[in-house]
């Protein structure tokens, strides 16, 4: 009998020493917390950066002198009703212990993370002028990723590199490098949001994608512009010195072209463009953390936009038009007279466009004065996409290979195989985008047929089978020809 109650005994204190433990590690971590990230006025929701030294109260409150001025002004008001009854002594204003539950409600994601010290700054910034890497190695970086775009590959190496050695500079002297923010003009599918994510993935920068066509100006119904850099600031963990050295990629930018032959305000269009400008050159832009939208709620932290590298990408349909015509205009008139549609079946057009073309397509002049470097993406060919298929670091190919590759199965494609997923995908004008949507098509039963027989070896995927007159050939473990 005893023996059972020390056995209880025994539990009842091992219990007690894990909830401790719990309890310690719940402390500790919140200790993290609470070095880690700002106070924030329980009353303005301002954080410590800009609200200056916070009263610490109990219960996790801290209140910014600010508020707390106010408070003590509005009781020491004449008008205020119950001052007699406060001087009294007898009446307490609130009773702190009841906003225990209340201070826990500022969620994780909406607090801003402490700016580090001075010293520790300069360990951590990555870029100094000797750890960018060099135009050259970028480009060879993005070569293992992205397929052809060879001019496109160049510039934006060269601009980014300028960009990061502009920022680690900064602005002392009097020759100040001018913002590298890029235009990015090209066919759907041909790489542009894949050029930017694989380049913030290399420079091991913040990034945040955004869609032009949801913008509107501030007031109105859809994303205010100052959206995207609230994105870029969640992308950067709410570190916002990390967002500040980070890179805005804002695709769909033809949409805000200015609306032709329209007499209603123009607020996803033009005036799009006209709020943008601020941000593209550098500004002190007052977002939300944690939240897309401004309210009394959410507390606010302050971004400089001056070295967030800015690229606008777009497929400007029509624009090749505008082009054409601009030529055959020039070449039809005076002594280079030519013949009147020379331009007309050039499948490089869009090379040849100017800054006058992209104004007469609707983007204003402001605009892309902002944009300074502006360069092309060719439409994909056959032979890049079959490239795309099998060349990247991560080509698709790859994957599947890797997957079967667990089930100790070899997959192989006929290069005629994937000439024929590139001519599908071609027919689908949506450029490398299709290639997925296709071969997953086909590798779905192949996916779902080839674990069911262990003694299935290799599988060779053939154009037979992708132009739906065959099916793929099948070996068994053991065959001769598996080796090959
Ligand atoms: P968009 O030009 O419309 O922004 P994306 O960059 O989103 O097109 O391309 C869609 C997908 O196609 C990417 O995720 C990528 O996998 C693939 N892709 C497109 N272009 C290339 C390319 N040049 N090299 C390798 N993959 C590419």
């Amino acid at each position: 009998m005893s023996n059972q109650r020390d056995d209880l005994d025994l539990i009842e204190e091992k219990e007690t020493e894990i909830t401790k433990d719990d309890r310690k590690k719940e402390k500790t971590q919140k200790k993290n917390d609470e070095t880690e990230y700002e106070n924030i006025c329980f009353m303005c929701r301002r954080p410590e950066s800009k609200a200056g030294k916070m009263i610490s109260l109990p219960n996790d409150i801290h209140i910014c002198s600010d508020c707390m001025q106010k408070a003590f002004d509005s009781m020491g008001n004449a008008n205020f009703p119950y001052s007699d009854l406060l001087n009294s002594g007898n009446i307490h204003m609130m009773d702190l212990s009841d906003l225990t539950n209340l201070t826990n409600q500022i969620p994780k994601r909406q607090k801003v993370k402490k700016k580090k010290p001075k010293e520790e700054e300069k360990k951590e910034v990555a870029f100094d002028i000797h750890s960018i890497p060099a135009p050259h190695k970028i480009k060879a970086s993005l070569d293992d990723y992205v397929i052809g775009q060879e001019h496109a590959k160049k510039v934006i190496s060269v601009a980014v590199y300028n960009h990061y050695k502009r920022v680690a500079t900064g602005t002392q002297d009097e020759i100040e490098i001018e913002k590298s923010n890029m235009l990015m003009i090209g066919p759907t599918g041909s790489g542009k949001t894949y050029l930017v994510k694989t380049l913030a993935k290399l420079l091991n920068v913040p990034l945040a994608i955004a869609d032009a066509t949801s913008l509107t100006e501030a007031g109105y119904i859809g994303d205010d512009i100052e959206s995207v850099v609230s994105k870029l600031l969640a992308a950067a963990d709410n570190d916002v010195e990390k967002a500040e050295r980070g890179i805005i990629f804002i695709d769909e930018i033809d949409k805000i072209a200015k609306k032709k032959n329209t007499n209603q305000r123009d607020v996803s269009g033009e005036a799009v463009q006209q709020g943008m400008l601020k941000l593209l050159e550098g500004a002190e832009i007052e977002v939300p953390v944690g939240a897309s939208s401004k309210n009394a709620m959410v507390p606010m932290a302050t971004v400089n936009t001056r070295n967030i590298l800015f690229i606008c990408g777009g497929a400007f349909p029509g624009l090749e038009d505008i082009i054409k015509e601009r030529l055959n205009k020039q070449a039809s008139i005076g002594f280079r007279a030519d013949l009147k549609d020379k331009y007309d079946n050039d499948p490089n057009i869009l090379e040849k466009v100017t800054l006058d073309d992209i104004r007469n397509f609707g983007m204003i002049p402001e605009f892309i004065g902002r944009l300074p470097i502006v360069f092309t993406l060719q439409g994909l060919t056959k032979e890049m996409l079959v490239k795309i298929l099998k060349e990247p670091k991560n080509a698709i190919l790859k994957q599947y290979q890797k997957l079967l590759a667990l089930d100790e199965v070899k997959l192989d494609f006929e290069e005629e195989a994937l000439t024929a997923i590139a001519k599908k995908a071609l027919e689908r004008k949506t450029g490398a985008r299709a290639l997925r949507a296709i071969i997953e098509e086909f590798m779905l039963d192949i996916m779902y047929e080839i674990p069911k027989d262990d003694n299935i070896g290799r599988v060779i995927i053939t154009k037979d089978y992708i132009e739906h007159t065959g099916g793929p050939v099948i070996m068994m473990r053991g065959t001769p020809a598996l080796e090959g």
